[in-house]
């Protein structure tokens, strides 16, 4: 049997006890980078094997993980942060479990978008989670699928990138759109910004240098503007 096991996104407090056990008993822990995970486990005080299971092996050692958990053994897979195939590994290895018979079992944990979401206030109850943009061939194409549509949609990206997704955000969507920048969620210096589209890129274009990981989320074609206009930091 295959658990994909969330695990933390920044506060180590985050990760539910049937989590820490299921990575206890687990016969090994498939993980994207094997010294980071090593160092997670160790703070549970986890001794269980680790292997490496990333984007640059998962075609490799798919049968091989396969053909074990067949025979009856259970493993864990965890990603670096959140849950395992959002944005992460995992989806390959997921597909593959259940086309040859082997039950897999998701447990509920952190994820950075559900947080995104919900502290952005704006409307949650149907939204779309884009992932990361590609950064060339397709981006513009993405871009006006999502200006097109009615409900709130969510992106990850790199600090880097930040500025001029929010402006090509603004450009697409115009500048008047609602929207929200999640910063470094569950760690010590988390930020939740509130504004348009053209607010936050203007914010975080007068800043020397935006650090951390960022969920950018963005109102609906039809989302009412932000109260008075104004925008909001936390
Ligand atoms: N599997 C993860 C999940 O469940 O959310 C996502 C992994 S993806 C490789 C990493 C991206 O997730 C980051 O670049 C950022 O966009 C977002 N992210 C992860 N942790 C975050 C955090 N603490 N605060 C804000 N965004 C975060």
């Amino acid at each position: 049997m295959l658990y994909v096991v969330p695990t933390p996104i920044g506060n180590l407090e985050d990760i539910t006890l049937r989590a820490l056990r299921i990575l206890k008993e687990a016969a090994f822990v498939l993980a994207e980078d094997t010294r980071t995970s090593r160092k997670l486990l160790d703070h549970y005080g986890i001794e269980r094997p680790l292997r490496a299971y990333h984007a640059h092996n998962e075609h490799g050692v798919l049968s091989g993980i396969v053909s074990q958990l067949k025979e009856g053994v259970t493993a864990a897979l965890i990603s670096d942060a959140g849950t395992p195939a959002i944005s992460d590994p995992g989806f390959l290895l997921v597909r593959e479990c259940i086309r040859q018979g082997v039950r897999v079992e998701c447990l509920p944990g952190p994820t950075a978008f559900v947080p995104a979401l919900v502290a952005s206030g704006l409307p949650c109850d149907t939204f779309h989670f884009e992932g990361f943009l590609p950064h060339k061939k397709g981006r513009q194409t993405r871009l006006r699928f999502l200006s097109d549509l009615p409900h709130t949609f969510l992106l990850y990206e790199s600090p880097m990138r930040l500025v001029k997704c929010l402006e090509q955000l603004a450009e697409v969507c115009g500048p008047d759109r609602p929207a929200c920048v999640c910063r470094e969620l569950t760690k010590l210096y988390e930020e939740t910004a509130r504004g348009t589209l053209a607010m936050l890129a203007a914010d975080f274009k007068a800043r020397q240098a935006v650090k951390g990981e960022i969920v950018v989320v963005v109102g609906g074609r039809d989302s009412p503007p932000t109260p008075e206009g104004g925008g909001t930091r936390q």
